[in-house]
């Protein structure tokens, strides 16, 4: 069985040819990231194509995820040579779009002097330099520089969040989701996302059938709202970058944990993103301490890990694949999978659920009790939106789990889900013919063999119940 850990891969400059796309998806990537905080749409518009046509040579399934920039204050742009700030320096931060120095910083965020405080930190850049705020004065901030460093072009200024008045989706995250969804982006990762309305607004913009919203975590505010979030999300990202700086930076292997287990209580997908193989943009090997983070978050039980700079602008995007799936998979060797599926059970009992989500909840628990005392080799899900695969994914079984759906779209939303291997099934119209036809995809796919026992997950064909799962069948494979 290969890697169950999903990854998910940014693609860039770095990663731009047809030859080399092939070989990202040969070693292991399942869903492609495009950033869209850099560069025209008409450029991701392209390379979405050729991940289209990299998943056609290839024969693999790859979805691709839309990343909207959100809001994002800037500072006026820096002398050429760049600036430097030691500890102690007094800054001025102002409203505006002119140049910055090192004494005048300006910035392009309106209600700057009414969402700042004394005593409250600025950062500049990603994080490595930070401002305390100690006067708010008529047209100005007077800040001291907390840690100093180099500062060049035009950085990132991040604000505490908690007073921001920065709607997430911007207007130009609206128009963008629009234009991704129409091209037919599987995923739409929303940034900075503070409350679960942020996901209802982007989802009246692009529609029900639209893509999948990925909920980015990377806010204070988010923290706080997370139960509100997840619930309206398709999908959720550990965001680390911003959470980082949003947070305290020694919280944020915590919030990793708690994120990750919350959403994997609910059965939704999550991402642990960021510098995970940051030292390989440049170099053939990771650190050690990358190696261990990547194993960690498989110990959280992520179902995804992540890879941003080192896949678009670094220097072996194929290495860097190569070198996460090898870790994932040694980490997911030892990784305490069973302890966590007997947890599940309970807490989903104690759950206050709604009925057609208790059905899929006791015949998910009862599939991965049958899979683990009989021993299966594979557990079959037929699934209409990807839900039966997710909640069965969520116990983490050991038995191969293969999600068969007649739905393209939801076969490529299960790329993102824990040990899912996605397949395009035809519409059936029993249960009989439908459990049979997904025995003979999977041994078509070499997912199972003759000989296999395996067990197979199905709704009745819609007969207009609210479609929960509610078949379970032990299949001997003749
Ligand atoms: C992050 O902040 O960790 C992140 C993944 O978001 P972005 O790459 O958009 O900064």
């Amino acid at each position: 069985m290969t890697g169950r850990t999903k990854i998910v891969a940014t693609i860039g400059p770095a990663s731009d040819t047809p030859e080399l796309l092939d070989e990202l998806l040969r070693a292991g990537v399942d869903v492609v990231r495009l950033n869209l905080s850099h560069g025209p749409i008409e450029q991701h518009l392209v390379r979405m194509q050729a991940v289209r046509d990299a998943a056609e040579r290839t024969g693999l399934v790859v979805a691709v995820l839309g990343d909207l920039p959100g809001p994002k204050i800037r500072s006026g742009k820096f002398p050429d040579e760049g600036a430097y700030w030691a500890e102690g320096d007094v800054v001025q931060l102002q409203v505006g779009n002119g140049p910055s120095t090192t004494t005048l910083v300006n910035v392009d965020y309106a209600t700057l002097l009414d969402d700042v405080k004394p005593g409250e930190r600025c950062v500049i850049g990603d994080g490595a330099i930070s401002l305390m705020v100690t006067v708010v004065a008529d047209h100005k901030v007077n800040c001291v520089v907390v840690s100093g460093g180099r500062v060049a072009g035009r950085p990132g200024v991040h604000l505490p969040s908690e007073h921001s008045q920065l709607a997430t989706p911007t207007e130009q995250d609206l128009v963008l989701a629009v234009q991704m969804a129409a091209a037919g982006v599987d995923f739409l990762a929303l940034s900075f996302v503070r409350q679960g309305a942020d996901l209802v607004r982007l989802r009246k913009a692009v529609g029900p059938d639209g893509p999948l919203l990925v909920a980015k975590i990377e806010t204070a505010a988010a923290i706080e709202a997370l139960d509100g979030i997840i619930e309206e999300a398709d999908a959720v990202m550990v965001a680390r970058g911003d959470l980082g700086i949003d947070c305290p930076l020694e919280d944020v292997p915590h919030l990793q944990k708690k994120i990750i287990r919350t959403c994997v209580e609910r059965g939704v997908p999550v991402i642990t993103a960021t510098q995970m193989l940051e030292s390989m943009i440049t170099s053939p090997a990771p650190t050690r301490a990358e190696v261990s983070d990547i194993a960690n978050a498989v110990f959280d039980g992520t179902d995804a890990i992540m890879l941003s700079a080192e896949t678009a602008i670094g220097h072996d995007p194929a290495l860097v694949v190569r070198t996460m799936t090898r870790i994932a998979e040694r980490a997911e060797a030892d990784a305490a999978y069973r302890q966590w599926a007997n947890r599940l059970g309970r807490l989903q009992r104690e759950q206050d659920t709604a009925p057609v989500d208790r059905i899929t909840y006791a015949i998910t628990h009862a599939a991965y009790q049958a899979a683990t005392d009989i021993g299966v080799s594979a557990i079959l899900c037929c699934t209409r939106s990807g839900r039966t695969a997710l909640a069965m994914a969520s116990f983490r079984p050991a038995a191969t789990m293969i999600g068969l759906s007649p739905s393209a779209r939801t076969v490529r939303a299960m790329t993102l889900s824990w040990g899912v291997v996605p397949l395009l099934a035809n519409v059936y119209t029993s249960t009989d013919e439908m459990v049979w036809f997904a025995v003979e995809s999977a041994l078509a796919a070499g997912q199972i063999s003759h000989g296999d026992t395996v067990l197979v997950l199905a709704g009745a064909p819609d007969m207009g119940t609210g479609a929960s799962t509610d078949v379970l069948r032990v299949v001997d494979v003749a």
